[in-house]
């Protein structure tokens, strides 16, 4: 019975020992003799009971770092009769380290002396290394809150706690340690504007199973009493039943982008409502120029007119004199029509009255040569062109570009050498760039931008005919088409005037 009694003992405490990690030893104070269960064998790396153990074979197991507390509380728990409970290390001969939890209590005998020592060792190497995981990823999270500048919190919910970043501090004014952080806390510094809404979307967070990735955009009041616009990111954890446990979420501050967006909101409209006055008056402009040139036609038809009349009818009775006077009028009429004309023509650049097409540059280089084939075979100029691109875009600015600016380099040709026009052509990235190049009398740079001017003539009539329109003609053609005009000159030498075409 009672050899039965102890056999089962023994495979109960086996079993124990195995699913508890655990092992017993036994200090005999008298002759300090040691025992070691199984476990303890077990424990160590070795073979239960494959050796006798004694004293210094169950000290050297222990780390030697740790002998020696080790030894103190032994020594302790003897001399004072007190239980004791540490940890230490145990080293293995394979140089494993093992946290080990260990226990022991004096047995004294009848006159009160300790007479045996005994103790349980449990292997909490496992245990040990889950708590430092769980530290190292504790750190990791704090380290996180500190390197982001968002205000990070952590809301354990089955306990209602809630734990802040050190972003609330920096980016509200909130110290954690002054104010207690809590959810209740947290709700009622939302902007009233925004609570209910914040709060609902929570609400509905909690008990939609579904939902995890939560996401408010609100105005939060920090502690001076301003106003934050913040987004506030956040996921739901739940258990397995779906229960919401801990919901963990970062807020950012996003005033300074909030302001920026409404000033950027605000120029815009200003903008829209000046390209709309814009719009409005460049119309009224076009209009303006287009009805007066128009009406301006009539009264100048009868100027010339009675001019006429005047010199057929009365031409023998008029002294010389008379009769110059007549001929500048006329002229003047005659310079006036010209400048009435090209004024009806700029204030019609931009309304396309044809469609896009396909147009061959090369044939509008040779139309725009037959138009100004009596002056080109008057000086003897040499006009010639790269191979030109065909391009989708309207005909008539196309040929009335290229008139102008070959129209110019025939007529600004320096006079003491044969005129040379060039038409060149580039593909470039985005844009097609065109060049008519001469070998004129050149443009000082001064003037490089005031000659697109409308108006702005750097001869009199009488040195160079022309109205000062050509040029700005151009430049708004060009610039409707979304391109860019400019010159390239050396006085003397010649200019080259370029225009681009985007692509
Ligand atoms: P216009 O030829 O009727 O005067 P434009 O607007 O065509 O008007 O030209 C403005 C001014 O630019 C001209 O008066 C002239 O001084 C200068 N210019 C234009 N093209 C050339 C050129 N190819 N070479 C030299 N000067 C030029």
């Amino acid at each position: 019975m009672s050899e039965n009694h102890n056999n089962r003992d023994k495979i109960l405490l086996e079993y124990t020992e195995k699913m508890a990690q655990t092992g017993t030893w036994e200090l005999d104070l008298t002759d300090n003799s040691i025992y070691w269960s199984d476990g303890v064998y077990r424990m160590v790396g070795d073979e239960p009971q494959s050796y006798p153990v004694d004293f210094n074979i169950g000290l050297n197991v222990i780390h030697p770092d740790d002998r020696e507390k080790a030894l103190a509380e032994m020594n302790a728990a003897i001399s004072e009769g007190k239980d004791y409970n540490i940890t230490k290390r145990f080293l293995l001969k394979d140089g494993t380290i093992k946290h080990i939890s260990s226990r022991g209590t004096v047995i004294k005998d009848e006159s009160g002396q300790p007479m045996k020592l005994i103790g349980v060792f449990q292997d909490i190497t496992e245990t040990n290394s889950l708590v430092e995981q769980l530290r190292l990823s504790n750190e990791r999270f704090e380290k996180v809150t500190q390197a982001t500048n968002d205000a990070i919190w952590d809301f354990d919910v089955t306990k209602n706690q809630l734990q802040w970043g050190k972003g609330f501090l920096t980016q509200f004014g909130y110290d954690p340690d002054v104010t207690k952080p809590s959810f209740e806390f947290l709700l009622s510094k939302i902007h009233h504007d925004d609570r209910d809404r914040v709060f609902g979307r929570i609400q509905e967070y909690m008990q939609n199973p579904e939902k995890v990735n939560w996401f408010e955009e609100y105005q939060f009041e920090k502690s001076d009493g301003t106003i934050a616009f913040v987004i506030d990111r956040a996921v739901f954890i739940r258990d397995g039943n779906g229960q919401v446990i801990r919901v963990v979420g970062a807020m950012t501050d996003i005033s300074y982008r909030k302001v920026m967006e409404d000033s950027l909101r605000t120029l815009n409209h200003q903008l829209e409502d000046h390209a709309r006055e814009l719009a409005l008056s460049n119309k009224e402009l076009e209009q303006f120029a287009y009805v007066t040139s128009h009406d301006l036609q009539e009264p100048l038809r009868m100027i010339n007119s009675f001019l006429v009349l005047l010199q057929k009818k009365y031409g023998d009775k008029l002294d010389p004199k008379a009769q110059q006077y007549i001929h500048f009028a006329t002229d003047g009429a005659l310079r006036m029509r010209q400048i009435i004309l090209d004024l009806l023509e700029f204030s019609r650049v931009g309304v396309h009255l044809d469609r896009i097409e396909s147009v061959d540059f090369n044939e509008i280089f040779n139309e725009v040569k037959s138009l100004q084939r009596r002056k080109i075979e008057e000086s003897k100029a040499d006009v010639s062109s790269d191979k030109l691109p065909i391009i989708d875009t309207y005909r008539s600015p196309i040929i009335q570009v290229f008139h102008n600016l070959i129209g110019n380099a025939l007529k600004y040709a320096e006079p003491s050498r044969r005129p040379k026009i060039q038409v060149s052509f580039e593909d470039h990235k985005d844009h097609l760039k065109f060049m008519v190049i001469d070998n004129g009398i050149g443009i000082n740079s001064e003037y490089h931008d005031k000659i697109f001017i409308i108006f702005q003539r750097l001869h009199t009539k009488e040195s160079y005919s022309g109205t000062g329109m050509g040029l700005a003609i151009v430049k708004k053609i060009v610039e409707n088409m979304g391109g860019a005009v400019g010159v390239e000159s050396v006085p003397g030498e010649g200019s080259t005037f370029w225009f681009t075409i985007p692509k």
